[in-house]
């Protein structure tokens, strides 16, 4: 049998990272709220499980609909067959992309098969596509910060590949190069650690004093949001436990962000049974989160074997409230006639 959880609000949503000095000393997890799907997320996984019941198998994805490997696994056992281009979906067969975006060739190759697209990309994601596109047109030299070879940058890039320059980091500002230091703004991967992105804002701006920022924030809200949680909850823990897969953008910042803000260690697990036994020596507070693309079914698995080795007691520890829903792509929303 499962040991009990014992759940206990010790912070309300807004309270400060030193209210939890109110929390009792013994075994105990913290537990960072919100966590875990994002709208995008949520919305994409619905989109491709919409289609398997309306269309039947398979269903074709290209890239992983969301980077989780739990995600991915579920639904290939339900008959979705996960291709990395569209090329090798079979001609006028439907095909879903990714919330992480793709680029407009990639639309133009599925138009050349002949294939149904659902287009399952973050409107947020989106958002930053159509930056780039408006920047581009008007002459703009866009700076884009992210990670190489993430399909969501791949995406971007897509849109203006003339006008797009990648920033992967800090060490790479000094090779930037840009037609007129006049027209230069900066757009971002959504899934970034905002303290990183913004160290190379400064850097890029003391090169490009005129630098323009977005015309709102590119790190999506959700990103914002699980980082400010675990910066709340992480001074806190002598150990920082994030679920969430290893190509997971926005869960690998997370584990980064708990180590900066003053956990003692913090590691990212797929499932319960990766936690270490050793990770929890002489460990009495253990904080718990997950990346935007976990479902909380793994969660709950950590909280159980965390209970297994006695800490039975979790405090949430509340920064914001969610309740962002996106409408599903036209595509595979429910007829209302
Ligand atoms: S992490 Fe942000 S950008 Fe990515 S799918 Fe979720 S809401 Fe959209």
């Amino acid at each position: 049998m499962s040991p009990t959880l014992d759940l206990e609000t010790v912070n309300s949503p807004g309270r400060s990272a030193a209210s939890l000095g109110a929390a009792p000393a013994g075994k105990r997890v913290l537990l960072a709220e919100p966590r875990g799907y994002c709208a995008g997320v949520d919305r994409a996984v619905e989109t491709v499980e919409r289609a398997l019941e309306k269309h039947g198998a398979p269903v074709y994805v290209r890239h992983e609909i969301v980077h989780n490997k739990h995600v991915v696994d579920t639904l290939t056992n339900k008959g979705v067959v996960f291709v990395h281009e569209a090329d090798e979906v079979p001609e006028g067969a439907m095909v879903v992309f990714s919330a992480h975006g793709v680029a407009p060739s990639v639309h133009d190759l599925a138009a050349d098969r002949g294939l149904r697209v659902i287009d399952a990309t973050c409107p947020l994601v989106n958002k930053v596509h159509n930056e780039a596109k408006r920047f581009a047109r008007d002459g703009y030299d866009i700076l884009l910060i992210g990670h190489a070879g993430h399909e969501e940058v791949v995406g971007i890039i897509g849109e203006a590949p003339d006008d797009v320059q990648l920033v992967d980091g800090q060490d790479a500002v000094a090779s930037v190069q840009v037609r007129d230091e006049n027209k230069v703004v900066w757009l971002s991967q959504t899934t970034l650690s905002v303290d990183e992105t913004m160290q190379t804002v400064v850097k890029l701006r003391e090169r490009f004093p005129k630098l323009q920022d977005p015309p709102s924030d590119d790190i999506c809200y959700a990103t914002q949001n699980r980082q400010t949680a675990v910066k709340a909850m992480a001074p806190e823990c002598e150990l920082v436990i994030v679920v969430g897969s290893r190509n997971s953008s926005n869960s690998n910042r997370l584990v980064e962000v708990a180590l900066g803000a003053g956990a003692d260690a913090a590691h990212l697990v797929d499932y319960a049974d990766d936690i270490d036994p050793s990770w929890l020596d002489g460990v009495e507070s253990v904080g718990v989160t997950s990346g935007a693309s976990v479902p909380e079914i793994l969660v709950r698995g950590v909280l159980e074997r965390l209970a297994g080795y006695g800490y039975e007691t979790v405090y949430p520890v509340t920064t914001a409230n969610e309740t962002l829903v996106f409408a599903l792509p036209r595509e595979i929303r429910p007829d209302r006639r």
